[in-house]
């Protein structure tokens, strides 16, 4: 079992980030390379990201699933608005992966904002196969959404036709959110229905990260707003079978659960889903 939670990227880097999935019992982690929402990068450090990968050897942690989640205002869906921005953004944030040694990058495909949905489909596969060039490494994972508001890859349909346009097949994969499943309309206690369909319309080896987040909201509601693990919608019976599911073995879990009462719930949550015995009260998360 693979599994670990987001973690901050702050004062020692990548060095931070494994430090605080320690603690947490986590074997991976993901992080942001900055706040989410800007994008004011500090250059690559070397001397942490060294050391980072002594003690990850120490841990048995193999930086192949340790994942990072490219900036919330990255949007490759609307020509018209900061589309060369973006790219250029996540090509830089694909170069400092490149630098770490890390394999993995979550995006959200994109907001069509006021653009037609199937122009929007394709300006993301515009984007994507120009950020794919010969001088970068690391694989864009597309992260399936809720359906909030414009935003696409809510449906198998539109995460298809986005893997079908992207000329390097090698270098894309997809990241199943559990959460944004749930609010899209996928019902997560028929998991394996949804596998099934997945693997017929694209293939399961394009999933190589699943973020395990329960939901506050009701199946279909387009929302996207996380929830610990079993105290949502979707509950904890389902989640431990959508961590267990032998089509997804060897792939990172990382938990994008919120806060509770300010402090991190991942220590608690990754021991209950390890053991499978369930937390009941959400504040016994942060003790
Ligand atoms: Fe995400
Ligand atoms: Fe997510
Ligand atoms: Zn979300």
């Amino acid at each position: 079992m693979i599994l670990g939670s987001h973690v901050g990227f702050k004062e020692q880097q990548l060095l931070g980030s494994l430090n605080e999935a320690l603690e947490y019992d986590a074997n991976t982690f993901m992080f942001y390379t900055g706040a989410p929402q800007n994008t004011l990068r500090r250059s690559i450090n070397k001397v942490y990201t060294d050391k980072a990968k002594e003690v990850m050897k120490e841990n048995n942690i193999n930086i192949d699933n340790v994942i990072c989640h490219a900036p919330y205002i990255i949007n490759l869906a609307n020509k018209e608005k900061n589309w060369d921005f973006s790219i250029n953004f996540l090509k830089q944030e694909i170069s400092r992966c490149d630098e770490m040694g890390i394999k993995y990058i979550v995006v959200h495909p994109g907001n069509a904002l006021k653009e037609d949905r199937q122009v929007a489909l394709n300006n993301i596969i515009d984007a994507v196969n120009i950020v794919l060039d010969t001088q970068n490494k690391c694989t864009i994972l597309l992260e399936t959404m809720a359906g909030k508001g414009s935003e696409l890859a809510c449906t198998l349909d539109e995460v298809k036709y986005l893997i079908d346009g992207i000329n390097n097949k090698d270098r894309i994969g997809v990241c199943l959110d559990t959460c944004h499943l749930n609010d899209s309309g996928i019902d997560i206690s028929k998991f394996d229905d949804y596998l099934d369909t997945f693997d017929k319309k694209i293939g399961l080896k394009y999933i190589q990260c699943v973020h395990l987040n329960d939901s506050k909201n009701e199946l279909g509601s387009h929302k996207d707003r996380h929830e610990n693990i079993g105290f949502g919608t979707i509950g904890f019976d389902n989640l431990i079978n959508v961590l267990n599911n032998p089509r997804l073995r060897d792939i990172p879990f990382i938990l994008e659960t919120p806060y509770y009462m300010d402090k991190p719930p991942y220590k608690r949550e990754i021991e209950s889903l390890k053991t499978g015995v369930r937390v009941t009260e959400q504040e016994d998360l942060v003790k």
